[in-house]
C-alpha cells in the first residue's frame, strides 16, 4: 500500500491538531504536530530570558538547541534537549512568544530538518504552516484549513479551559489574530496556501466531518 505524506496547513486555531491526529489514527499514520516543535524553540528562549525579538541571540540558542518529537506510551512527546515538555509549551507565556521567534530562519532550518527526516519515509500527517509550501512541497495531498476567528477563539478556550486556564474569547481572538499577522507576514516562510492546496473551511464543520474530507481525499491517492 503507497504511504502518502499529508500536509496540513492553517492559521492559528483553525482545528488542524484534532484532525491531522485523527487522521492519521484512521489511516495508521503518524502524527506531526511542528507547531509543538516552534512551541519548545519559545519555552527554551522564555526558560533562557533571551529577549523573543532578538534574533542574533536567539539564532545562537538554536544551533545549541534539540527539539524532538518522541513516540511514548503510544503518545507523541515533545522532547527539549532531551526533558519532555509536551505540557508546559501549551501555557499561554509560550503562546505569547512563539511566532516572533518563528520568523528566525534559524529556528526554522533546524525544525525543517528535523520534519524532513520525520516524514522521509510517508505514511505521516504533519500539521503547520509551511509544510504545503516548503517542508514537503511535494506532499500527496495538501489543505489548508480555514475558520472564522471567533469561532477559532471560541474552540481555544474551551481547549485551554480542559487544561484549568481561564482566558476570556475576546482576550484569545486578539492573540490568535496577532499570531496570524506574524505568521503571514514573516519574510522566511510565510503563513500561505500552497496553489495546489485544497482549501477546508471549518467555521461549520464538526471534527468528525473535517477528519471525514482528509480521510477520503487521502484514500483516493493511496489507491490510485
Ligand atoms: O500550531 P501552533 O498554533 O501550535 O503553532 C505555534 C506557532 O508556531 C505558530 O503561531 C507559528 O508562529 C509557528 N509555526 C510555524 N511553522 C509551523 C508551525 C508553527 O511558524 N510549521
Amino acid at each position: 500500500m503507497k504511504k502518502i505524506i499529508i500536509a496540513i496547513d492553517g492559521p492559528a486555531a483553525s482545528g488542524k491538531s484534532s484532525t491531522a491526529k485523527l487522521v492519521a489514527a484512521t489511516l495508521g499514520y503518524l502524527h506531526i504536530d511542528t507547531g509543538a516543535m516552534y512551541r519548545a524553540m519559545a519555552l527554551k528562549i522564555l526558560r533562557s530570558k533571551v529577549d523573543p525579538n532578538d534574533t542574533v541571540k536567539i539564532s545562537a540558542l538554536a544551533t545549541r538547541t534539540s527539539v524532538r518529537l518522541a513516540l511514548r506510551e503510544g503518545k507523541i512527546r515533545v522532547v527539549l534537549d532531551g526533558e519532555e515538555v509536551s505540557g508546559e509549551i501549551r501555557l499561554p507565556e509560550v503562546t505569547n512568544i512563539v511566532s516572533p521567534i518563528s520568523t528566525v530562519s534559524d529556528v526554522r532550518k533546524l525544525m525543517v530538518h528535523e520534519q524532513r527526516a520525520m516524514g522521509r519515509e510517508g505514511g505521516i500527517v504533519l500539521e503547520g504552516r509551511d509544510i504545503g509550501s516548503v517542508v514537503f512541497p511535494n506532499a500527496e495531498l495538501k489543505i489548508f484549513m480555514v475558520a472564522d476567528a471567533r469561532e477559532r477563539a471560541v474552540r481555544r478556550r474551551k481547549e485551554l479551559g480542559t487544561k484549568g486556564v481561564e482566558i476570556s474569547v475576546e482576550e484569545l481572538e486578539k492573540e490568535i489574530l496577532e499570531r496570524d499577522r506574524i505568521d503571514s507576514g514573516r519574510s522566511v516562510s510565510p503563513l500561505l496556501k500552497a496553489d495546489d492546496a485544497i482549501e477546508l473551511d471549518t467555521t461549520n464543520l464538526s471534527i468528525e466531518e473535517q477528519v471525514e474530507f482528509i480521510v477520503e481525499k487521502a484514500r483516493k491517492i493511496i489507491e490510485q
